[in-house]
């Protein structure tokens, strides 16, 4: 698993200029010059690292606040601009943001090994440095913060305390199983082996933010008695997801015993057909097909209408049969033109599918081989969604994802 860094790697400082009022200071990669000789190292945190004049020989840290009059102005190593001190000082202290423990120095929220990721102000609101945000920061409120607590002192030396509790949360749980258990109406009479499928086969979904954005846009889901297929054939937006309560139990047993993909015998002798064991992925599929912009929509239909032409040319049946379904001689498996055989069905079975093999990398890997471009589109969802997702949608999913990174949640199975 990798985390997206919210700020710069800290061996890398920022670059710019410190001015303290007469002289100006060349800073390159933190690395202060002062006449073209190295006499420091600023860390985008505000620590200074003096190894010359004028801020003495000793090899200790100081805060740039503690230099009087230096300014830092400059950009950090992805870009985004830095002024030290700030310019609106905040509070001191410490943030515990969804369990993680940030140090604040005058509204700076910072990590021990000196990068800069956020924003705290004296009344508690939070942002994160973020390059898709405004002047490369992104405020993180409402139902985009996670669980924190702050205490320290304000800018203006008054005890400072700011706490915030997501409603509905449980406590004992990450976010990214909170936000799937709010998804799954019911989950808590599921058996434990349930449990466990609806947490695994969801949770990059959870951990991006797309499944609380959807869930609040198109609902949730659900069992029920309901035959699958349903929901996506015709494209009617049905909002919930019903899944038939015999078929998820089936499914369930099924990747328990064979993982996500198995391959299995069709009634036409010799034929085989892929089959992804992972039904709820798949009808949340069908929910994200409507967050979509039209552009994305399009792409997927002509993706699939040129796949569904070569397969019929190059994989057709024996005379007289049909399916709905790519069906394959053995050998022809590893050269197929759809990630399952179900997703030649219509061109929304074909996203319904390829977003569900994108939950688990061992089929996700499968995907990359056989549909590079659908890949692609699905990497964007979950790393750069403002690329897919309708306008309506960018400000929260800019929001929660800077959120999500503050807070350790933005898992991203190594994608
Ligand atoms: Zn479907």
């Amino acid at each position: 698993m990798s985390t997206e860094n919210t700020s710069s790697p800290s061996d890398k400082g920022p670059t710019g200029f410190i001015t303290d009022g007469q002289n100006t200071l060349v800073v390159e990669d933190g690395h202060i010059y002062k006449d073209g000789q190295a006499v420091g190292f600023l860390f985008e945190d505000g620590y200074i690292k003096n190894n010359n004049q004028p801020l003495g020989k000793q090899n200790k840290l100081s805060l740039i606040e503690n230099i009087s009059p230096w300014q830092f102005r400059g950009i950090d190593c992805q870009g985004l601009e830095i002024v030290l001190p700030d310019e609106h000082p905040g509070p001191s202290g410490k943030l515990e943001y969804n369990a993680k423990i940030y140090n604040v120095i005058n509204g700076r929220v910072v990590t021990e090994d000196h990068k800069y990721v956020g924003q705290i102000t004296d009344s508690g609101e939070i942002f994160v440095r973020d390059k898709n945000g405004e002047g490369g920061k992104v405020k993180v409120e409402g139902t985009t913060l996670l669980n924190f607590t702050f205490e320290g002192i304000s800018s203006t030396g008054a005890n400072c305390q700011h706490q915030f509790r997501r409603p509905l949360y449980k406590i004992d749980r990450t976010y990214i199983d909170n936000e799937i258990i709010r998804y799954f109406d019911g989950f808590d009479a599921l058996n434990n082996l349930q449990k466990k499928y609806v947490l695994e086969t969801m949770a990059l979904w959870s951990s991006c933010g797309l499944l609380q954005i959807v869930r609040k846009s198109e609902g949730d889901a659900s069992l029920g008695n309901v035959k699958h297929g349903v929901t996506g054939v015709t494209r009617v937006r049905t909002g919930k997801v019903s899944l038939d309560k015999e078929e998820f139990e089936r499914e369930v047993n099924y990747y328990k015993q064979h993982g996500a993909m198995m391959i299995v015998p069709k009634n036409i002798v010799d034929y085989l057909e892929v089959r992804l064991n992972l039904v709820l992925a798949h009808e949340f599929g069908h929910q994200v097909d409507f967050v979509l912009t039209s552009a994305v929509q399009e792409q997927v239909a002509e993706l699939y209408e040129k796949k569904r032409k070569s397969c019929d040319k190059l994989h057709p049946l024996p005379d007289e049969n049909e399916s709905p379904s790519e069906l394959l001689m053995r050998q022809q498996i590893e050269k197929r033109h759809f990630i399952s055989g179900y997703a030649k069905s219509s061109a929304y079975e074909y996203w319904a599918e390829s977003l569900a093999a994108f939950s688990i990398k061992t089929t996700r890997d499968h995907l990359r081989e056989f549909d590079p471009v659908m890949y692609d589109i699905l990497t964007n969802l979950v790393l750069a969604p403002t690329k897919v997702l309708s306008r309506v949608f960018h400000e929260n999913i800019t929001s929660l994802q800077a959120s999500l990174k503050l807070g350790g949640e933005f898992l991203t199975g190594g994608l």
